[in-house]
């Protein structure tokens, strides 16, 4: 089995989220006591969040280039970033180790072309909604037109991962938000949504919609162990 390694803690909510699905993926492979070989750094996210509402990504990439590091001499085979917005900075922390990225965008855009997917909406921070980085990487590699919601519900569903989900805060009023801006979506003919955000799972689940949610933070941690089993 190879050694996952995840740069977590933006936030831990969605990192403990990782650990459990990444452990229990590998028990459902392999059974019995069998469980993840797993390192992971686990950040200050406070000072990550006030970089990236100050547009600081500089700042921003040299803490995840230290996380990389440390998970590179601790021997990570490869590793994660386990949030979508960070990935906007990817490119910079793949470039200062030798070990490989398994970047989200790329776990989560081939489950969508296995299923044919076309259109797709995608709900996540304001970074991850409205810069290219994420929606291009889907669009031109894998040819999936990718739509995101209008101004103001970009606005409630950003105000609402760094309020209430980053936080642990699980609302059922947020949830009625949430579902609303995707049937506002859903007038745009998508295929699905992507829940680019990697706490967005702690608020929707398949059972809350009829239209397909693909959970970033699930498809990422499958997809490493897949990489891991390999
Ligand atoms: N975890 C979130 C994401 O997947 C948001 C927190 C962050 O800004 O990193 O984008």
């Amino acid at each position: 089995m190879k050694t996952i390694g995840l740069i977590g803690g933006m936030s831990w909510e969605s990192s403990l989220l990782y650990y459990q699905l990444i452990n229990n993926a590998v028990k459902q492979r392999l059974g019995g006591l069998h469980s993840a070989q797993l390192l992971m750094y686990s950040v200050d996210f406070a000072p990550i969040e006030k970089l990236q509402h100050a547009g600081d990504w500089d700042g921003a990439t040299d803490v995840l280039i230290d996380a990389a590091r440390r998970l590179e001499a601790g021997g990570a085979d490869f590793f994660l970033i386990g949030t979508n917005t960070m990935h906007r900075v990817a490119d910079d922390v793949c470039a200062a180790v030798s070990i490989p990225l398994l970047h989200i965008a790329d776990a989560t855009a081939e489950v969508l072309k296995d299923d044919g997917v076309e259109r797709i909406g995608l709900l996540g921070t304001a970074f991850t909604m409205e810069l290219d980085f994420y929606r291009n990487r889907i669009s031109e590699h894998y040819g999936i037109e990718v739509l995101v919601p209008e101004l103001h519900d970009r606005q409630m569903v950003h105000d609402i991962i760094y309020q209430e989900l980053c936080q642990g805060q699980i609302e059922a009023e947020s949830r009625e938000v949430y579902l609303a801006i995707i049937d506002r979506l859903r007038e745009q003919h998508i295929d699905g949504v992507i829940l680019g955000c990697t706490e967005i799972g702690l608020l929707l689940q398949p059972q809350h919609s009829d239209i397909k949610l693909y959970d970033s933070t699930a498809i990422h941690a499958h997809r490493a162990v897949e990489l891991a089993l390999q």
